[in-house]
C-alpha cells in the first residue's frame, strides 16, 4: 500500500494507535492514495484491537461513505499491546532510517510526528504488558 504525502499517514496511523488508550472505543483515519483511499478503522474490545483496512476508488468522494462501502483488504484482530508495539517500530525504523530531516524532505508537507510518537510511547510503556525488547529512542 502506497499513501500519497497530501495526507499525514504516519502521524495518522500513530494517533489512531493513540486514540485506543483512552475512553474511545474505536479510531479511523485514511491514507490518500491517489485517487484511492485506504481507510483504517480500528476497534477495540478489552484488550485487543480490530484492524480493518478498507479500500474504496475515488478518495474525492469515500470520505463521506460508510466503511461497509469499502472493500476489506485486510483484517486482522491483536493484543493492542502488540499493536502498538508494531506502529511504534515502523515509526522509529522511518525514523532510523531517514532522519527527521530526511523524512520532511521525503515527505515534503508533514514533519515527523515527533510528540505523537512519544504520546505512543508512553501510553505503551504506562498501560500495556509488553515483553518486547523495547530499543526505541526517543528523537
Ligand atoms: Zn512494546
Amino acid at each position: 500500500m502506497t499513501a500519497s504525502y497530501c495526507t499525514d499517514a504516519l502521524a495518522d496511523l500513530v494517533a489512531g494507535a493513540g486514540e485506543l488508550y483512552g475512553q474511545q472505543r474505536s479510531a479511523r483515519f485514511f491514507f490518500d492514495a491517489e485517487p484511492q483511499e485506504f481507510r483504517w478503522v480500528l476497534r477495540t474490545t478489552d484488550d485487543a484491537v480490530n484492524v480493518t483496512l478498507c479500500k474504496f476508488p475515488d478518495v474525492a468522494v469515500s470520505p463521506d461513505l460508510p466503511d461497509f462501502h469499502g472493500t476489506v483488504m485486510w483484517q486482522a484482530t491483536y493484543p493492542r499491546s502488540a499493536f502498538a508495539h508494531a506502529v511504534l517500530e515502523a515509526a522509529h525504523t522511518v525514523l532510523t532510517e531517514h532522519g527527521e530531516a530526511g523524512y520532511l524532505a521525503e515527505w515534503a508537507m508533514h514533519p515527523y510526528p515527533v510528540a505523537l510518537v512519544q504520546d505512543l510511547r508512553r501510553l505503551h510503556m504506562r498501560d500495556d504488558v509488553c515483553d518486547l525488547p523495547h530499543g526505541l529512542s526517543c528523537p
